[in-house]
């Protein structure tokens, strides 16, 4: 397959959906045909080029040599390390900076040298002051090059903000071969949870009626499709296998913008990596690259699935399932207690999805008497844990929370308690609406921590 000519095709395609103008992946990325796309759409410059130490090595000293060469100025601006941490943090005060810094020159546009945090920082503040964005990719570690949403740590909890996509992104393949093997292992992570968040997505579309996006779901199954076979070559350096990452990335992310959502990439497993985070910020504890965390999550998920599949719909008793719904001022109490000082953040998502009675007693009656149409749409994506984690391992990814620094109690927390962090229906509010999610978590967990 050509990668390189199936993300222009796809660009042309969706062209009204999207911000993003250009993606290159082959080589000359860093070099004049990159800094030819990067004058196309943001203007001749000057350019302001946002860096780390380490992503000014990897990819940002190559790049503005091109850009010198092409005769366009532009000026390097270091991220800043964030608040009690050794690297760059997407929070409020690193966008404000970088706001800062762009209103102090005259630039057409801005350029982002890194992954995730740095092209977070770059777009959601380029976004607020009006300016184009470039951003010159240093690892495949998550899906977010191409998509619309920027994970910000906004008063101490991370939150997704809409914002523009970068208009071009660069992606030179020897530069993500040389990324530290575990950002490889992320990028995986992060995919591998497909398969699930379209099975969770496509669960909330039967039983909710929410929205669901075929287009947007033929974007991820092609590029599902490139990773194909590619994870066990991706450690060695092999440019091939690294481009079916890479383009599958991108599609990922792609396919969000197309679809306005994360939902398409995004369902319970990200719940669970979203709540070890947030338990790192407001408490100091350790957390790890965002498509690890995924990655692990995901194992969690596809286990529920594989359980809901066993389940005899006959011995689901919604009478009963609803008589155990605690009231919301119950469980308002119970979630004071569980979240400390997150529970003025949290409560506002959770109140959004809690069901009223009626609401779960039709959800329930819809699920058991539809349950074989219902199970057959969802699993259409689904793939088993075992195959999963097998592609996580010869990835040499992260397959156990002990793996990611996270504790057994901290791992079962993540699992039954992440539901309430967002208001996004998945498997984990599904097994809990039917009293299993405890059980089918420790079950779940018995050889994951
Ligand atoms: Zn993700």
């Amino acid at each position: 397959m050509d990668i390189q000519a199936t993300l222009d095709a796809l660009l042309t395609d969706h062209h009204d959906k999207l911000d993003t103008r250009a993606v290159l992946i082959g080589p000359g990325a860093l070099d004049a045909p990159g800094v030819a796309a990067i004058a196309t759409y943001l203007g001749a410059g000057p350019w302001l080029v946002a860096v780390d130490a380490h992503t000014w090595e990897a990819a940002g000293a190559r790049l503005t040599g091109a850009i010198d060469a092409a005769g366009h100025a532009w000026e390097r601006y270091d991220v800043p390390d964030g608040h009690d941490s050794p690297h760059p943090m997407c929070d409020d005060a690193s966008v404000e900076a970088f706001e800062a810094a762009l209103a102090r020159g005259t630039y057409t546009g801005a350029i982002a040298v890194g992954s995730g945090t740095i092209n977070d920082v770059v777009k959601l503040a380029a976004h607020r002051a009006g300016v184009p964005v470039a951003c010159a990719g240093t690892a495949p570690s998550m899906n977010g090059y191409t998509s619309k949403i920027a994970a910000v740590l906004s008063d101490g909890v991370k939150t997704t903000v809409p914002c523009t996509a970068p208009r071009v992104v660069l992606a030179d393949l020897d530069v993500m071969c040389d990324a530290p093997p575990r950002m490889i292992a992320s990028g995986l992570g992060d995919l591998i949870s497909k398969p699930v968040s379209n099975a969770d997505w496509q669960l909330s579309a039967s039983l909710n009626d929410t929205f669901h996006s075929a287009e947007a779901m033929e974007i991820i199954e092609r590029g599902a499709a490139m990773l194909e076979g590619v994870a066990p070559r991706l450690q060695g350096g092999d440019r091939e296998a690294m481009a079916g990452l890479v383009g599958s990335l991108m599609f990922s992310g792609l396919a969000m913008s197309v679809a306005g959502s994360s939902s398409p990439a995004s369902g319970g497993e990200h719940l669970v990596s979203h709540f070890i985070d947030m338990e790192a910020h407001a408490y100091g504890m350790s957390y790890d690259l965002h498509g690890c965390q995924v990655g692990v999550g995901t194992l969690t998920t596809a286990h529920l699935y594989q359980r809901l599949a066993e389940l005899d719909p006959a011995t689901i008793d919604v009478d009963a399932r609803v008589a155990a719904l605690p009231a919301w001022e119950d469980y308002d109490a119970l979630l004071r207690e569980r979240f400390g000082k997150l529970y003025p953040a949290v409560v506002k998502h959770t109140r959004l999805g809690y069901p009223t009675p009626d609401a779960l007693r039709a959800r329930l009656e819809r699920l058991t008497s539809g349950w074989d149409v219902i199970l057959e749409r969802v699993g259409r994506t689904l793939r088993s844990r075992d195959s999963i984690e097998r592609d996580l391992l010869d990835c040499e990814g992260p397959t156990r929370f002990s793996q990611l620094d996270v504790d057994p109690e901290r791992a079962r927390r993540a699992v039954t308690w992440s539901k309430d962090i967002r208001n996004r229906y998945t498997i984990l509010h599904l097994a809990w609406e039917l009293g299993l999610l405890d059980e089918w978590a420790d079950e779940a967990l018995e050889d994951l921590v």
